[in-house]
């Protein structure tokens, strides 16, 4: 795989795990919020993580780690994705894969070959904008991100939907609009995740107004039951 960064340690991204997250350059979305533009525009500008060096850090940490994320950029985009997630779940970890869902056939195949412990699962924005949110060339991408919902609910690993919120691109009508189509997909949880005022691939989103994480809290509940708050600091600030 085409790995691009290692974080050896982390309690956020795999929740209710110790875990590390790796990243895979590459992705065939370009969502203007995204916090990993070196990754998805230039991955080769990134410093290279060899499977060697990867596994020999997962070695070392057996007992210490208990889980690993696969994240990017697009993880299942990479042609040995599957060898590599049925590798580290031989040694006895538990693995999360972060997908933007717009790969439902891979997903099918993750499910049949290697198996996944949980997935993150994002979705963009209401059906009807999500090619032009995503700027995606696919005009079925909404349909396809749906399957693999609904794929991954199924399989009975651990799913968190969640929705990376920029007022500028997502007001609460449009919120309204994401939770009864999540619902009507059967998604019991959903995760309203505060936009990360970083380098991004929409570099002027930064200097416009957005929700606070408070003003996040208040929507999730006005929405109803089933969403939760992840705050600028990447933790949950309110349960579902
Ligand atoms: S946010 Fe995720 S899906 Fe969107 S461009 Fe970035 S890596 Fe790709």
């Amino acid at each position: 795989m085409d790995f691009r960064g290692l974080v050896k340690f982390t309690l956020v991204d795999y929740p209710g795990k110790i875990g590390c997250i790796v990243f895979s350059g590459g992705c065939n979305l370009r969502c203007p919020f995204c916090h990993n533009p070196c990754l998805v525009l230039d991955p080769t500008s990134q410093p290279r993580v060899t499977e060697k060096e990867f596994f020999h850090f997962l070695e070392r940490r057996k007992g210490l780690l208990e889980g690993v994320v696969f994240s990017g950029g697009e993880p299942l985009l990479q042609p040995d994705a599957l060898e590599m997630i049925g590798k580290v779940r031989a040694m006895g970890y538990a693995v999360k894969i972060d997908t933007n869902g717009t790969l439902p056939d891979r997903v099918r195949t993750v499910l049949d070959t290697c198996g996944a412990d949980a997935f993150g699962i994002d979705c963009k924005a209401p059906k009807a904008s999500y090619q032009a949110m995503t700027r995606s060339s696919d005009a079925d991408v909404a349909e396809k991100v749906y399957k693999s919902i609904k794929m991954a609910l199924d399989s009975g690993a651990e799913v968190d939907i969640r929705t990376t919120v920029h007022r500028a691109l997502l007001d609460e009508k449009a919120l309204e609009t994401i939770y009864k189509e999540l619902t009507a997909a059967g998604v019991k949880t959903w995760t309203l995740q505060q936009y990360n005022p970083v380098e991004v691939i929409d570099d002027e989103l930064s200097s416009k107004p957005t929700f606070t994480d408070a003003d996040l809290v208040h929507i999730a509940h006005r929405l109803g039951p089933g969403v939760r708050v992840r705050g600028l600091s990447g933790r949950i600030v309110e349960k579902a």
